[in-house]
């Protein structure tokens, strides 16, 4: 009793509460929040967080104690801050709009709560007593921006109160840093409106490049440039976005990845150093299940778990201060010497809440954590004062870019473009391959995989629906890289090609824009395509060529020998046998060589016109003949004729076998040059693809000219599909410029009316394609050498052409000798031998009535004795050998001369019995 008697009553309370600590080794320690009410994540975050504190602390315990409301009421935050002030919070954790943070402020200052806020940070006169804000400051990272990239105006879009107030800090930065920067201020109340104010103002003016300083929610920020960039008559490239957050990395970049819009963006969150750390990683895996990677997380929910660490960590600090020094009462709220207070004209009075020594704990540097948002320590002013800021860049070729950090002392660091790093998520992840579907590259699998694909939404992704020579590439290339992949179908159904907006479509435009991780198909490798990607070094090659329908097959016929040669060559034959005989005929006359005494008196000329006829024909056969030229002219004349028939002969047996045997394709077309040069056929290219551009791009005559009819042509002669193409191709009247390797595949398929003809117009190959500076760019390349030295890319391409092959081939036998002759081939040189049998049968029988008539006037005998005589003679001068036979035609015919007389010719006619004709 005497002891106590030396203690007054408050001194008393005292020791009884340092007692009843030692006794309860753990106290409760409210904690107050103000969320808005469509603000789940946050709320969750924040329950989780304490939950998660509390299982591993044994000193403290953290009492949530949540307040949903409309964070734009200040009415209600009012109320609310005053509910939990009673409730005898130690802080509050919570949001704070720009028309409610006055009141919250003025009340976190009278009562002496802590409030941490998690909205943007102003610069109002009251702050810096209660209030600690987890948003840092960052004004000046964002005009170190503007002044990087040099801009003298902009056009700063806003669409709440928060963004007039930073509308006015920029001002004051401007001012403040001496800079000249004119801007334009637009409040938008949604983003459609913003889109049409923008691409209003792009049309009034498409010369010139617009910068936005885009101060709306990160979302709407999305919608805006999404439009813009689905606005085909925008000039995406005109643009450059300065997004006015701190969570340029919660966008969904995808679409915005391809050559148009610039967009730059600061990170509050670093990213790779929360893949670095495993504790972490391990602690967000827990926190947030469903994201099993724990790398995405986004700004609100972590910067409310870092505030409620923060805040744990002050009061662990404060419970072993206040076991020294401090009272309270049972529900944790400390007394204060000052005096009691209304909250709001209707509560009780609340003693002002002791906070200030948690507020200095909070603004110590000894609680400064290591948090999601990096370093968390405050300023005086309570703003945050260690922390850095990555500047984030999504430009024409590099995707989204690192492009280097900002923190309040170094000012904004940049990376040189070519160090900048693309932004590479975990590389164990499943790739995505995008592909197209083309046979036999890529095909459904079967029927019911085809249906299935037909329900899906795009992209129709999946490996287990599709098979093709891609596919098997793709199970090759991933089994040397070890990564998985799973395939899905370019969703415009197209290869890829520039459009005038600087942007490009197809699968070059999702590899580009990084919405896939490479592209295995038959893309053709070429130099505006690799200017955007990267390509692995071609694991097929082929060229242009051309697809027409297949014409009648020209069947050896029975005058096929005539083949050999044209009809011009022939004709030109028959003239010069003519001419030459002819020649022969006229030097023959003039030299007098030629001429030579027979039987004494008459003078005789071997080569009268019949005889230069049959010597040349006998040449010609390569048969002679028993005359031959004396003279030296007509010697020249017969040898250059020798010369001319040996060399005709020679060609023309050495392709008669061939022309016996093969049945030809009647083709009108066998080049591009003959496709060019006239009007019946229509040709035409793929709509969008690399043969398109070869045309396009063309500098070769012949190409450009057909590129100007391609472009003139009507109805379009460029096909959406290579199956469209086929249907037109088969239609007939119409050619198809496609790379040879499609276009062979295509003619072995049933029912094998189409074929190639003519040489390829160029040669190039295929690649994998990757977004430029890709990690898998390299290691594929070497796959795909490796694929082709050991021999399984012609494996695989055997596979998918010739043993697919529906198609006989026919030209040649089965042994791959020529195929035997048939009479049908050589039938036409029976037919000339018996026609020219039954020829001479009738002019010898016209010859022998002719005769028998003339001899019968001669001698006064008539027609029938005559015929009757002769047909003894003849019969006779054949059978019997006694007869003598008729002195040779040839030499019976020779023109003969007397020294003194007229000519004189006999008549071939065989017999001896004085028949001389006086000419
Ligand atoms: N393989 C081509 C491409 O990559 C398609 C074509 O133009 O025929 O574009």
């Amino acid at each position: 009793m005497d002891l106590l008697g030396r203690f007054n009553f408050v001194e008393l309370v005292y020791l009884f509460s340092f007692l009843c600590s030692l006794v309860n080794a753990i106290t409760d320690y409210p904690i107050g929040a103000i969320f808005d009410r469509n603000s789940e994540d946050i709320k969750y975050a924040f329950n989780k967080e304490i939950e998660f504190l509390n299982t591993r602390n044994d000193a403290i315990h953290i009492v949530p104690e949540i307040q949903e409301l409309d964070a734009t009421d200040s009415f209600a935050v009012s109320n609310a801050i005053c509910s939990l002030i009673k409730k005898g919070v130690y802080g509050i954790i919570g949001v704070s709009n720009a028309s409610a943070l006055p009141t919250i402020q003025s009340y976190s200052n009278t009562f002496k709560v802590p409030f941490i806020s998690l909205s943007m940070t102003q610069n109002t006169s009251n702050s810096g007593h209660f209030q600690l804000y987890m948003r840092p400051v960052y004004i000046n990272g964002l005009l170190d921006v503007i002044i990087e990239y040099s801009w003298t105006r902009i056009l700063y879009i806003y669409d709440t109160d928060e963004g007039l107030i930073r509308l006015q800090q920029l001002f004051q930065a401007v001012n403040m840093r001496e800079q000249t920067l004119d801007i334009d201020v637009k409040r938008v109340s949604d983003a459609y409106k913003c889109y049409e104010m923008l691409k209003d103002l792009h049309q009034k003016n498409d010369k010139v490049g617009i910068r936005v300083f885009l101060d709306i929610p990160t979302e709407r920020a999305e919608e805006v440039i999404l439009s813009l960039k689905n606005d085909t008559s925008v000039l995406n490239h005109k643009f450059h976005f300065l997004l006015g957050e701190l969570r340029i990395d919660e966008m969904n970049l995808a679409p915005f990845r391809n050559g148009g819009i610039n967009i730059t963006g600061f990170q509050l969150l670093n990213y790779t150093k929360l893949k670095d750390d495993v504790t972490k990683t391990e602690w967000m895996k827990w926190q947030w299940p469903d994201l099993r990677d724990a790398v995405k997380i986004p700004l609100g929910p972590a910067l409310v778990i870092d505030a409620v660490q923060l805040f744990q960590k002050a009061l662990k600090k404060y419970n072993k201060q206040r076991s020294v020094g401090f009272s309270y009462n049972n529900y944790g709220r400390s007394f204060s010497p000052e005096p009691r207070m209304k909250c709001t004209d209707s509560s009780n009075y609340i003693s002002p809440h002791n906070g200030s020594e948690i507020m200095k704990i909070l603004k110590s540097k000894d609680v400064q954590i290591d948090g999601l948002s990096g370093k968390i320590s405050f300023d005086e002013r309570g703003f945050r004062d260690k922390f850095q800021i990555q500047l984030f860049d999504i430009t024409m070729t590099m995707g989204l870019a690192d492009v280097g950090y900002w923190t309040p002392d170094d000012g904004l660091r940049t990376q040189e473009p070519y160090k900048r790093q693309l932004h590479v998520e975990s590389t164990n992840r499943t790739r995505i391959v995008t592909t197209i579907m083309e046979a036999p590259y890529l095909m459904y699998k079967d029927a019911a995989a085809e249906r299935r694909a037909k329900t899906m939404p795009k992209p129709v992704c999946g490996r287990e629906l599709f098979t093709g020579f891609c596919m098997d590439l793709a199970d090759a290339v991933s089994r040397e890289l070890n990564i998985k992949f799973n395939v899905c179908l370019v969703k415009d159904g197209k290869y890829g090609e520039e459009l005038e907006n600087g942007t490009w479509n197809g699968l070059l435009g999702e590899v580009l824009r990084q919405e896939v991780d490479l592209a295995i198909a038959p893309l053709t490798i070429n130099s505006q395509r690799e200017r955007v990607v990267d390509f692995t070094k071609p694991f097929m090659s082929l060229g242009i060529s051309i697809m027409i329908k297949k014409t009648a097959v020209k069947k050896a016929s029975v005058f096929s020998f005539m083949d050999p040669l044209s009809y011009e060559i022939w004709m030109c034959i028959l003239f010069a046998y003519i001419g030459v005989s002819v020649v022969l005929f006229l030097v023959s006359r003039f030299s007098p060589t030629e001429w030579h005494v027979e039987e004494g008196t008459i003078i005789s000329n071997d080569f009268t016109i019949s005889n230069s006829l049959w010597y040349s024909l006998g040449a010609f056969m390569q048969q002679g003949c028993d005359i031959s030229p004396r003279s030296i002219s007509g010697r020249i004349v017969g040898s250059v004729w020798w010369f001319f028939t040996l060399i005709i002969i020679s060609s023309y047996t050495a392709n008669l076998a061939a022309f016996l045997t093969v049945e030809r394709m009647l083709t009108p077309i066998e080049s591009a040059e003959d496709l060019a040069k006239q009007t019946k056929i229509q040709y035409g290219v793929r709509e969008s693809g690399s043969t398109k551009d070869f045309f396009k791009n063309s500098k070769f005559p012949v190409y450009e000219r057909m590129w100007a009819y391609m472009q003139s042509a009507s109805p379009s002669v460029f096909c959406k599909t290579n199956d469209d193409a086929l249907a037109r191709v088969r239609k007939g009247n119409y050619a198809y410029f496609i790379e040879s390797n499609t276009n062979d595949y295509i003619n072995m398929r049933e029912p094998c009316d189409t074929m190639k003809v003519g040489p390829n117009l160029d040669s190039k190959g295929y690649g994998i394609a990757t977004p430029i500076g890709s990690d898998l760019r390299d290691t594929l390349t070497l796959a795909v050498l490796k694929l082709r030295e050991s021999g399984d890319l012609e494996e695989m391409q055997k596979e998918w052409w010739d043993r697919r092959s529906e198609c006989p081939i026919k030209e040649t036998g089965q042994d791959g000798g020529q195929a035997e002759l048939t009479l049908e081939n050589v039938a036409g040189i029976f037919y000339i031998l018996v026609a020219g049998l039954i020829l001479s049968i009738v002019i010898a029988c016209v010859e022998f009535f002719y005769k028998s008539k003339l001899d019968s006037k001669r001698s006064k005998k008539s027609f029938g004795a005559m015929l009757r005589c002769k047909a003894r003679l003849s019969f006779r001068g054949s059978l019997d050998r006694d007869t003598p036979a008729p002195s040779t035609p040839m030499r019976k015919s020779m023109s003969t001369y007397t020294y003194t007389g007229p000519t004189q010719v006999s008549a071939a006619d065989g017999f001896p019995d004085n028949l001389h004709t006086q000419v």
